[in-house]
C-alpha cells in the first residue's frame, strides 16, 4: 500500500511540494503519494493528519507553531525553536522538524563574504533563519511590521525594530520572510524605508518563490544579486524527503529528482 503524505497550508494551491516530493517517489519508485492540505484552523492540525493516516506531512504559512503544538515530540533544531515544519508518523508518535533554515543556508551559499543580514518579518520563517544564522555566527537584525511578533526575539541575540523604530544601517545580505508579495503586490516594509535598506545592502534574497515579488522587483531595479525562494524550497525538501523515506533512499537521487522541477 502506498503511503500518503501532505503540505498543510492556507493557502497552500500555490505549494509545489506536492510536484517536488511525487517526482521522487515516481521516479525512485518509493510507494508514496504526496497532496496539499488546505487547513483554515492550526489547532486541528493533530486531529487531520491522524484522519487522514499520513505518514508525514510538511507544514507552510501560517501553522508553523500549531504544528509544533501538534507534536509529540520535537527533534533537532526545531526543538528550542517551537517552529515544525515537517513531521513524521513514528511509531504511533507525530515526530517534529524545522528544515527551512538548513534549506536556506543551502540556497545562500553562492552569496560570499556575509556577516550583517537583516530579516524582514518575524513570523515562523523569520525565527528558524534568525536562529540558524546566529548559531553560525552571523550579525542578525529582525524589522518586522507589529511590535508584539518581536517579543520572543528578544531572548535571542539579534536586534529587534518594528517599523516606527527602525534605523537603518548598511547589510550584507537583507532577507524577505514576510508574506507580503505572496497573494498580493504589497512591499514587505514601507517604500521609504525598503528603499534606504536597499541603497545599502550587497544581496537580497525572499522566502517567497514562484514569483518576483514587489520586494525583488526593487532590488532587480537597483541591480542587487538576489534568489528568490526556489533553492530555500529545494533545500528544505530534499532534508525533509529524506525524513519520510527514513534512509531507504540516497540523498543525491533525491537531489537529482526534485531538482528537476525547477528546471521546467
Ligand atoms: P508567518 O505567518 O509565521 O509570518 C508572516 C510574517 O509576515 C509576519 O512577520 C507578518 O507580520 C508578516 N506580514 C504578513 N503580511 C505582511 C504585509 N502585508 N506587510 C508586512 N509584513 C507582513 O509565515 P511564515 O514565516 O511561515 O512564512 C512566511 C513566508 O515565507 C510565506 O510567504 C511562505 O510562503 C514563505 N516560505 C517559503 C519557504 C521556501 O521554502 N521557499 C519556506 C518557508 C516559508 P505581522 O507580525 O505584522 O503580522
Amino acid at each position: 500500500m502506498k503511503k500518503l503524505f501532505g503540505i498543510f497550508g492556507n493557502p497552500v494551491s500555490h505549494s509545489k511540494s506536492p510536484l517536488m516530493h511525487n517526482m521522487v517517489f515516481k521516479n525512485l519508485h518509493y510507494k508514496g503519494c504526496y497532496t496539499r492540505i488546505l487547513l483554515e484552523d492550526g489547532t486541528k492540525l493533530r486531529e487531520t493528519f491522524l484522519n487522514l493516516k499520513l505518514s508525514g506531512a510538511n507544514i507552510t504559512v501560517p501553522h508553523k507553531e500549531a504544528a509544533f503544538k501538534a507534536c509529540d515530540e520535537v527533534r533537532g533544531f526545531a526543538k528550542n525553536l517551537g517552529v515544525v515544519n515537517t513531521i513524521v508518523y513514528e511509531n504511533g508518535k507525530l515526530i517534529g522538524y524545522n528544515t527551512d533554515a538548513d534549506g536556506f543556508l543551502y540556497a545562500i551559499s553562492e552569496f560570499k563574504n556575509i556577516n550583517k543580514i537583516l530579516i524582514l518579518g518575524a513570523g515562523g520563517t523569520a525565527k528558524a533563519l534568525c536562529a540558524k544564522f546566529l548559531e553560525e555566527g552571523f550579525n542578525v537584525e529582525v524589522l518586522n511590521r507589529s511590535p508584539n511578533r518581536l517579543e520572543s526575539f528578544k531572548t535571542m541575540e539579534c536586534k529587534t525594530s518594528a517599523w516606527e523604530s527602525f534605523k537603518p544601517s548598511s547589510y550584507d545580505l537583507v532577507v524577505n520572510t514576510t508574506s507580503a508579495g505572496l497573494e498580493d503586490d504589497s512591499l514587505p516594509v514601507p517604500k521609504e524605508i525598503i528603499e534606504q535598506i536597499l541603497n545599502n545592502t550587497s544581496y537580497c534574497a525572499d522566502a517567497i518563490y514562484g514569483k518576483l515579488t514587489p520586494f525583488l522587483q526593487l532590488a532587480k531595479q537597483k541591480k542587487i544579486p538576489y534568489k528568490d525562494g526556489s533553492d530555500m524550497l529545494l533545500g528544505q525538501g530534499i532534508l525533509a524527503n529524506e525524513l519520510f523515506v527514513k534512509n531507504t533512499l540516497q540523498k543525491e537521487d533525491i537531489q537529482k529528482e526534485m531538482r528537476k522541477i525547477f528546471e521546467f
